[in-house]
């Protein structure tokens, strides 16, 4: 097959899936904003969907290292700028989604092991652990993400959080090599983690988490999904495209209230608006561009710092140059 105007990576990556070198989904030219809940984003180079961990290993070996190389989970707290990717973006939402589960019984205990791989939605991942009566994962239940954004985040919601139950993860790195990593070498904080021999890009592929099975949960797990996913409806613009809370929360306070608080809540630059929901929430009401949205975030971190002396923090990621 011919492919006419195409940079060199894009006729390289079109190559290696003629040939059956690679087997997973290749896009070129494609917008990001289809990727993100946000609804934004510029356009990416080569865009991958890996057929199986084998196939990221055999990718990862091809691309030159001087390759950007970006991964996205859902998209769900990411704002990728308009001018794009340069480079080769992959994605794992709904591919790289096994769950397999594992429980054993000693001395009257018995303790489930979930090894996740990192494109499985945090939901079904939830919903999963819930049905085998395993307490302390309904929190994922309403974080609209995968599993390895959520290793990569720390996500966590109402006491929860992420690396809790984690005994174990395993790595790609860029030269597709993989590794089995404990939580002990990772820095692991508020919506932030990091391994600590950091030396090169890498991405979490799979994660195994531990819990204790109880019967007795099982009820109270089911409902406790259903009374946390009212409580975001209630409380959270879900109706309307965002990427969760754009602002960490700064300790001892809530960004949301200091938001409010410097009378920004409706506050719109074009299409970006500050949700009326939810200070700490940016909704794009239909047109809004990565640099509405960047606009506005500097526009509240301007008047957060200049009336209560606090600099917001990002929770959200950006992607690609200004
Ligand atoms: C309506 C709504 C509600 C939300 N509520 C919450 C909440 O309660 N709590 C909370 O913590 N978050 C919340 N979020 C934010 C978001 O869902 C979480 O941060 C989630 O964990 C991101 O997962 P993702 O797959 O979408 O990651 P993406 O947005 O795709 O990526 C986020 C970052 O993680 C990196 N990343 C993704 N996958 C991997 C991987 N496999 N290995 C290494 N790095 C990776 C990306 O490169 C990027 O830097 C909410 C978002 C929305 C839209």
């Amino acid at each position: 097959m011919k492919h006419s105007a195409v940079t060199n990576l894009q006729q390289q990556l079109l190559t290696a899936i003629d040939t059956g070198q690679l087997s997973g989904q290749l896009k070129i030219n494609e917008p990001m904003s289809r990727y993100t809940t946000w609804r934004i984003g510029g356009m990416a180079e080569c865009f991958y969907q890996p057929g199986s961990i084998g196939d990221l290993q055999s990718l990862l070996k091809l691309v030159a290292p001087a390759v950007p190389v970006y991964w996205i989970g859902l998209g769900s707290n990411l704002l990728i700028r308009d001018n794009g990717l340069k480079g080769l973006v992959i994605n794992t939402n709904g591919v790289l989604n096994q769950l397999n589960i594992r429980c054993e019984t000693q001395s009257h205990k018995t303790l489930c092991y979930l090894q996740a791989e990192a494109g499985l939605s945090c939901a079904v991942f939830s919903r999963k652990a819930a049905r085998q009566g395993l307490n302390g994962a309904e929190f994922l239940s309403g974080i609209p993400g995968t599993i390895g954004g959520a290793l990569a985040m720390n996500a966590g919601a109402f006491g929860g959080e992420t690396w809790r139950q984690v005994i174990s993860v395993d790595m790609i790195d860029r030269h597709g090599n993989i590794s089995h990593r404990s939580p002990e070498e990772f820095n692991i904080n508020y919506r932030h983690v990091e391994y600590k021999n950091n030396t090169q890009q890498q991405w979490f592929i799979r994660a195994t988490f531990c819990y204790e099975q109880n019967e007795v949960e099982l009820q109270q797990s089911k409902q406790e999904i259903k009374n946390l996913l009212k409580k975001r409806a209630r409380t959270q613009p879900t109706t309307q495209a965002n990427a969760g809370s754009v602002f960490k929360n700064p300790p001892g306070d809530h960004a949301a209230r200091l938001i409010e608080d410097c009378g920004l809540k409706g506050k719109s630059i074009n299409g970006a608006q500050v949700s009326e929901k939810h200070a700490n929430f940016i909704i794009n009401t239909g047109r809004a561009t990565a640099g509405d949205v960047e606009a506005l975030i500097e526009l509240i971190q301007e008047r957060v710092l200049y009336k209560h002396g606090i600099k917001l923090q990002t929770e959200v990621h950006f992607m690609g140059d200004k």
